[in-house]
Parts: C-alpha cells; sequence; structure tokens
C-alpha cells in the first residue's frame, strides 16, 4: 500500500505547445485518408501514404514530419505546413513513490481529463478516459460528482496512449525521462483498461474505434485480449460491444442485492442485476479463457459482510468469471470508508474458496489521488436544479 511521500510534480507544458495545425496523431486509417486527399494526395497513392503514416504514428511514436525518410521531401514539408502531431498537453505529471503516474490532459478545447499508469514487475497497465466527467452518479465515485462535460473523441482516447508511450519512453529505442517503477520488458504499456473517468458504453462509437486503433497489429498492437472496457452495466450495449469491439469485459458489480446497488450504482434501477447477468452470460465468446471480471469496491459496513461475500459467489455460479475487490478508495467529502483489512481478507477468503485465484486488487498512486474513482478535473457537478434552471434560460 501506498504511503504518502514525495510526489514529483511536473508543471507543463512537457510536450511542445498546442499547434494550430490539426493533429493526425490519434486518427484511424480513414480519417487520416480523408485528410491527406484534403491537401491533394492522388487517390492512387492514398492508400501507401496512408500505411506510411501509421507505421511512423503508432510504430514509432513520431511527433514530426521532418523524422520521415520514406516520405519525400517536399510532402513533409505540406504536411508539416498543414497538419501537426501533437498529443493532449500535460498540465501535470504526477509520480508517486510506487512508480503509478498521473497525468492531467488538456485537450484543444481547453477540457481536462485524466490518465493513470500503473507499472508492474512484468506488465504496465494504462488506464484511459472515456468522457470528460459521467452522466452517473454511482455514490462512491468521485468522477461521479462531476458533470458530463462532453465525450471524447476516438482521437483524444487513443491520444492518451501515445502521450502515456512518450512520456515512459515506450517507443524503439526511446528512453524514459523518469525510469521510477517502470516494468523490465520491453513494452511498457501491455494493457490498457478504460477504467479513467466516464461511462465507456454510453461514448460507444468513439470507444469502438479508438481500441481498433489500439488494437490494429500494424501500429500499436495491443491486442484486444489485453484491453478491457468496464460498465457500469449499460445492458443493452453489452451484447453489441461484444459484437463490434469483442474486448475483454468488466463489470462494477458493488453489491448482490438491487436495493443496495440501486443505491450505489443508480443505474442498477434501469438495468437490475438479474439482467446484468443475463446479459454477461450472452457475452459474445465467454469462455474459461476469455472471463468477465467483476469488480467489487469494499465499502466498510456497506456491502462487505461474510453474508455478502457468500452470496456474491452464489450469483456468478455459472459464469465464468473474476472477481476483482477494491478497496474503496477515499476521497473528498466521500460517504464510505473502506473496509478493515481483516474484513477484505475474510470476504477474500470466501471468494477464494469458491475458485477465484488472488482476487483483491492493491492500491495503487494513493498518494498522488490516481486509484480507482479518485480522478476528477475541474468541472463540478452541477445540482440538477441548476442543470434545469441552465437548460430553461
Ligand atoms: N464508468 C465505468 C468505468 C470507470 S470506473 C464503471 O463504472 O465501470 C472504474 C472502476 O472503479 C469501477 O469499477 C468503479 O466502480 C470503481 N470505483 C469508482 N470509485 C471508486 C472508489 N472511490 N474506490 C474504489 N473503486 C472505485
Ligand atoms: Fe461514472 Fe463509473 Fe464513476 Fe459510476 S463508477 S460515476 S459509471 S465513472
Amino acid at each position: 500500500m501506498t504511503t504518502t511521500a514525495t510526489i514529483q510534480e511536473a508543471q507543463g507544458p512537457k510536450t511542445a505547445r498546442a499547434s494550430a495545425q490539426a493533429s493526425l496523431a490519434g486518427l484511424g486509417r480513414e480519417a487520416l485518408r480523408d485528410r491527406l486527399a484534403e491537401i491533394g494526395i492522388p487517390e492512387r497513392q492514398l492508400r501507401m501514404r496512408v500505411n506510411q503514416l501509421w507505421g511512423w504514428i503508432y510504430v514509432r511514436g513520431a511527433t514530426a514530419f521532418d523524422v520521415m525518410t520514406d516520405v519525400a521531401k517536399d510532402l513533409r514539408a505540406t504536411l508539416a505546413e498543414r497538419y501537426a502531431l501533437d498529443r493532449p498537453q500535460i498540465v501535470t505529471e504526477q509520480v508517486s513513490v510506487d512508480g503509478t503516474r498521473k497525468w492531467l490532459l488538456r485537450l484543444p478545447d481547453g477540457k481536462d481529463i485524466e490518465t493513470v499508469y500503473i507499472p508492474e514487475e512484468d506488465r504496465g497497465t494504462l488506464c484511459i478516459s472515456s468522457q470528460i466527467g459521467c452522466t452517473l452518479t454511482c455514490t462512491f465515485c468521485h468522477t461521479g460528482t462531476q458533470r458530463l462535460v462532453r465525450n471524447l473523441t476516438a482521437q483524444e482516447i487513443v491520444g492518451q496512449i501515445l502521450l502515456a508511450r512518450d512520456r515512459i519512453g515506450d517507443w524503439p529505442g526511446a528512453i524514459a525521462e523518469d525510469p521510477t517503477g517502470l516494468p523490465s520488458g520491453e513494452r511498457k504499456i501491455t494493457n490498457v483498461v478504460l477504467m479513467g473517468m466516464g461511462e465507456p458504453l454510453y461514448n460507444f462509437d468513439n470507444v469502438r474505434d479508438a481500441c481498433a486503433i489500439a488494437a490494429d497489429g500494424e501500429g500499436l498492437s495491443i491486442s484486444k485480449r489485453r484491453i478491457t472496457l468496464s460498465t457500469s452495466g449499460i445492458v443493452p450495449e453489452i451484447p453489441r460491444w461484444g459484437d463490434e469491439a469483442g474486448t475483454m469485459l468488466a463489470i462494477s458489480l458493488h453489491a448482490v442485492r438491487d436495493e443496495l446497488r440501486d443505491e450505489l450504482v443508480p443505474i442498477n434501477r434501469k438495468w437490475p442485476i438479474a439482467e446484468l447477468l443475463e446479459a454477461c452470460r450472452a457475452y459474445p465468446g465467454l469462455s474459461n479463457a476469455k472471463r468477465i471480471t467483476f469488480e467489487y469496491v469494499m465499502l466498510k459496513g456497506v456491502n462487505d459482510s461474510i453474508e455478502d461475500a457468500k452470496a456474491l459467489v452464489r450469483l456468478l455460479k455459472r459464469i465464468p468469471a473474476k472477481i476483482n475487490l477494491i478497496p474503496f478508495n477515499p476521497w473528498p467529502g466521500s460517504a464510505y470508508e473502506c473496509s478493515d483489512w481483516e474484513q477484505i481478507e475474510k470476504f477474500a477468503e470466501v471468494v477464494n474458496r469458491a475458485g477465484y485465484a488472488s482476487p483483491v486488487r492493491s492500491p495503487r498512486g494513493r498518494d498522488i489521488m490516481a486509484a480507482c474513482g479518485q480522478l476528477k478535473s475541474a468541472s463540478v457537478k452541477q445540482r440538477a436544479s441548476e442543470r434545469l434552471a441552465g437548460a430553461q434560460a
């Protein structure tokens, strides 16, 4: 567990200031093709040019056109005149004592999001945001206190991966400026989880397109088996996600009774536990090799009894599942406490005995407020009455 310690905080800009030109970094093949057509690249060359740029942007991490040695000089100049390869701009970068990194990133319209990188010995997980804020109001989640500002574009979602790879030196031949806690393997980002700000299934198309770019075998090559989407339970979108994106799935379950889940995860009033689990059972490709992760936040005296643990394993009985117990991460003004460690262990033992291995997620980056559910940028959730007044004005 992390303790408070020196936080290295770098004030931006770490990356170049945002250019006036539109960025090509983070675009999909089709959008890239359109941009190239706009500057007069002949139709018959488009495919080849897209492939060239694709390799530079997604395999080598190019941040400028002048390094693209296999692209003719005058074309490089035209590209640089019209376009840039900017990533989201860094406002702050924090490095936890455990090596976890949190970036506050600014988008071209001035809105902020957060991205978190969690290194381990043999892997590195990048936790990315899908929306600015969230429309949902799960009572234990800090992001839930922030109103939804807007959906992120696919480019902004992919941009978080590019920026993180820049900062941790995860491109061929690159070196990290600060190597604290980085994994020993060649690739520093092996997994991506959509567990940052927002409900990804409420930004379905952009998240799906971003996952396709991330998984592209000629580019970033983060296989779909290593991408996990976490949802609070937007039931009708779950089968569609399986068909159209096919990544791994995580469900924010957090309670085994509707009465309690209605309170903790209010979307449960619309799609209760039974319907949610039905959608899980039918998830395309589900098997013992491709299990669904059920996330369960440990709230002291709320959902952490042994009875709850037993009910949890009963509930998930015939679903190929992993269980992830998340110690509650407190945030200023939160109404809950994290379960006592002893209680978490007892709860985990029941889950463990039912055949689920290593069910407790160790909290990472708590000293920099980077842990699950602690993410929140500056915008504050309006009261419903204020929103209504705003809408009527
Ligand atoms: N909106 C999506 C994904 C983002 S939240 C979802 O809800 O699934 C990622 C995970 O962190 C979810 O399981 C969420 O319930 C959990 N979480 C939120 N706040 C938390 C907190 N304060 N402590 C621990 N986990 C939290
Ligand atoms: Fe939104 Fe997920 Fe937080 Fe709920 S837990 S408020 S769905 S980000």
